[in-house]
């Protein structure tokens, strides 16, 4: 590739991130990276009626949380600054009056009134090549109108002129050959009435000014390709202009359309990358982060919604899927959304992880639990023993609070009926075992355990399962004697006292 590879995600801040749109955050870098090119985060914020505060610091965030940070950004700043399209507002009206003056576009001064009044009696109106000459604007009135209305100062936009009866053919990376027939698009507006671009216009001036090579973004804006198509072309950039890839959608589980925020309550499972609470209405919508995903998992599942690398291999790191990505590789068809297989995939990653990785996740739990963790050596222990069996990271409360505190109620249903006056003797014995015990490790105490068990005539299985359930309240748990070693000499013999004077009373 013989330009610098420069990739942008674009995003209006108008809510939470949808997995949808971290999806091509992350193709955007990825392949950004594999080319050693650059990944730019432009924050399209002219529609300021669909403006939501907290947004874009929400996508900031979003961004840093998987770690796709971007090397130019309204934050960061760069050689394109500013990166905020409402702080570039007045760099746009000279190229569509460029447009104007080369008669691709034109002024229009129709009032919301008379479009309502349009729309009401012509069905399926649009305003484009078959009825803008009914329309007040600077094809249908003379040049002296139109020049007396600027002067008054009425309120008007400038849309783009749409040719009639054209074809507009460009090719996508992913779907390859794509065509448009220009009567069924509408003379878009380009710059408002209050002078802030429409995205049409904003979009192909920012991609063309920051030396964008490549725009990735999702199939949703297939429909508007052809207007930007013909402006890089009527602005005299068709030479510079991005190579495009319209990534697939993300489907619902059932594959009938795109997975949207409502499927995601309705299903149980979160859409969103992060929770996200609307500052107007104050509702929460649930995301990945908080309901236990690392990030390493979320952008591995998201890589592989639409991707994979020709073989069978799921698992990937940010730098292997860097270093393996390729747009040829990605699908043209939708790729249909499984909780069950995102759940997976974090499972797998915390398994892969390190304790010292998984301490920062697991000390926030055990304190939101009012366990603080006062020795980390410990904790990494725990974390070792424990770390397999969690499918979303608060699980490690459920499967490891027995370490930090007793258990609060013993499951005894189930051995209660079983129990006999040789098992209390047996336990009652292996307290005074344990209590001379000169080593204390879960080798050692299995032997002694067996040792003892074989003595007073017991199956080892009759009396494993009460040992379990006496030191963690219920039949679940790593291996016993491994929790035994873990929780001391004194405090498994104290667990055991407790619970045979619950047993026997
Ligand atoms: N501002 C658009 C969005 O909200 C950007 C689409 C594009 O990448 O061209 O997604």
């Amino acid at each position: 590739m013989a330009n610098k590879v420069r990739v942008r995600f674009a995003p209006s801040p108008t809510g939470g991130l949808h997995l949808g749109g971290v999806r091509t955050v992350l193709f955007n870098y990825l392949f950004a990276k594999h080319h050693g090119g650059d990944f730019i985060l432009r924050i399209e914020d002219t529609d300021q009626t669909r403006y939501v505060e907290g947004a874009e610091e929400y996508i900031v965030e979003c961004l840093k949380w998987c770690g796709l940070n971007p090397d130019e950004s309204p934050q960061v700043g760069g050689p394109f600054a500013p990166y905020r399209q409402s702080e570039r507002k007045p760099i746009y009206r000279q190229y569509a009056e460029q447009l104007i003056n080369a008669g691709f576009a034109y002024y229009a001064f129709d009032t919301t009134d008379e479009l309502t009044a349009k729309r009401e009696t012509i069905p399926n109106f649009q305003y484009g090549h078959e009825f803008r000459n009914q329309m007040r604007n600077s094809l249908s009135l003379s040049p002296s109108e139109v020049a007396s209305l600027i002067e008054q100062g009425v309120p008007h936009v400038i849309r783009i002129k749409m040719p009639a009866n054209e074809t507009v053919t460009f090719n996508d990376m992913i779907r390859g050959e794509v065509s448009f027939d220009t009567n069924l698009v509408d003379d878009k507006v380009l710059l408002k009435a209050d002078g802030m671009p429409t995205y049409h216009l904003a979009v192909v001036v920012d991609d063309y000014l920051m030396k964008i090579s490549h725009a990735f973004r999702g199939e949703e804006w297939l429909p508007s390709a052809p207007v930007h198509i013909l402006l890089w072309k009527y602005l005299g950039w068709e030479s510079e202009m991005p190579l495009w890839a319209h990534l697939p959608l993300i489907l619902k589980p059932d594959g009938n359309g795109k997975l949207s925020k409502r499927d995601g309550d309705r299903l149980g499972f979160p859409v969103y990358a992060m929770n996200w609470t609307d500052p107007k209405s104050g509702d929460l919508t649930k995301g990945f982060r908080e309901l236990g995903f690392l990030p390493e998992a979320f952008i591995n599942l998201l890589v592989m919604l639409g991707w994979n690398d020709g073989t069978d291999q799921e698992l990937f790191s940010l730098n292997e899927m860097i270093e393996k990505f390729s747009i040829e590789r990605v699908a043209k068809a939708g790729a249909k959304f499984d909780f069950e297989k995102a759940k997976w995939f974090n499972a797998e990653w915390i398994k892969k992880a390190d304790t010292t990785e998984l301490r920062p996740y697991f000390q926030q739990i055990l304190n939101s639990n009012g366990v603080p963790v006062t020795n980390v050596d410990y904790l990494d222990k725990v974390t070792a023993l424990v770390k397999d069996r969690c499918v979303l990271l608060p699980d490690f409360w459920q499967q490891a609070s027995f370490f930090f505190r007793r258990p609060h109620t013993l499951e005894l249903d189930g051995i209660k009926p079983k129990w006999t006056d040789e098992k209390t003797g047996f336990f009652n014995s292996l307290i005074t075992v344990f209590a001379q015990a000169p080593s204390w490790n879960a080798t050692d105490l299995e032997n002694d355990f067996k040792a003892l068990g074989t003595e007073k005539g017991l199956k080892i299985g009759e009396i494993m399962l009460p040992l379990r359930i006496m030191l963690v309240g219920g039949k679940f748990g790593p291996a016993v004697f491994d929790i035994a070693e873990l929780i001391g000499k004194e405090e498994t013999i104290e667990r055991i006292n407790l619970a045979l004077a619950q047993i026997n009373n």
